[in-house]
């Protein structure tokens, strides 16, 4: 893979059956670029970032995510997962688990991490996130956007090269989407580089580095904030966004 790049897909195509999903997505992902991903629903978004870590198997093309081909079967997909952290619009918090417990859990089990130095890690996770404070809490105990915090600091704990968000607020009440795109665009603002999925579009606008309009299984088009949002070429993407803006 190119240097200075961390995700590179090529050609990518995926089917289920008689419906093809993927019809040959290309997309570079820069060190440190945060790529915001927009479009209508079931044209492909959560199954082009399933493909990244192999939730999905591509029927073909190539993903390849820092210097790892993940097409390569030969690639160790468990060893390439660790370092992609992955938010998803529900958080899937282990719930009989503290929060404490819910962050350390990977690195202690996957990277050996020993517990002291895991735990001491979490809490600054959990410092970025703004919870602190509910470190012994059970998920149950948190509202959802808390939890959806914590899930942000579960992914940080791994220490990944590159977090892909799949409509991280979609599932929250309108009072607690602030808090969570909060810590996202600070995240972004300390160089993470990031793929999000979202119907966000003013964090979009203010965060990404780069705007990704996906239809119809294709990326239709691409631009900065400013070309896609305010001089949009393509019709789908002008009809995508009268809709949504
Ligand atoms: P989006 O995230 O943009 O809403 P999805 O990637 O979830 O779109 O879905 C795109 C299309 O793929 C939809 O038609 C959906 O029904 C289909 N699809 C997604 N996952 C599966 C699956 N596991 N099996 C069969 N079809 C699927
Ligand atoms: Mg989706």
């Amino acid at each position: 893979m190119d240097k200075g790049y961390k995700v590179q897909v090529e050609d990518l195509h995926k089917r289920f059956g008689d419906n093809e999903v993927l019809k040959g997505v290309n997309l570079d992902v820069k060190n440190n670029e945060v790529v915001c991903m927009i479009g209508p629903s079931g044209s492909g978004k959560s199954t082009f970032l399933r493909c990244l870590n192999k939730l999905e198997d591509p029927t073909s093309g190539h993903v390849y995510i820092d210097s790892y081909d993940i097409s390569d079967p030969k690639t160790n997909i468990d060893e390439v997962r660790q370092n992609i952290g992955m938010v998803f619009q529900h958080f899937n918090l282990f719930p009989h688990l503290n929060v404490l417990r819910n962050i350390t859990l990977a690195p202690t089990q996957l990277k050996k991490v020993d517990e002291t130095k895991a735990e001491k890690q979490a809490m600054h996770y959990l410092d970025i996130v703004g919870l602190t404070k509910k470190a012994q809490a059970m998920p149950s105990q948190l509202s959802g956007g808390q939890q959806q915090r914590v899930a942000i600091a579960r992914a940080l704990a791994m220490q990944p090269d590159v977090m892909l968000f799949d409509e991280p607020t979609s599932a929250l009440d309108p009072e607690m989407v602030g808090d969570v795109l909060a810590v996202m665009k600070q995240l972004a603002q300390q160089g993470m580089t990031m793929i999000v999925v979202t119907h966000e579009m003013g964090f979009a606008k203010s965060v990404a580095d780069r705007v990704v309009f996906f239809h119809d299984g294709l990326i239709q088009e691409e631009g900065t904030p400013e070309e896609v949002f305010d001089h949009p070429k393509q019709p789908a993407t002008q009809s995508f966004l009268d809709k949504v803006l």
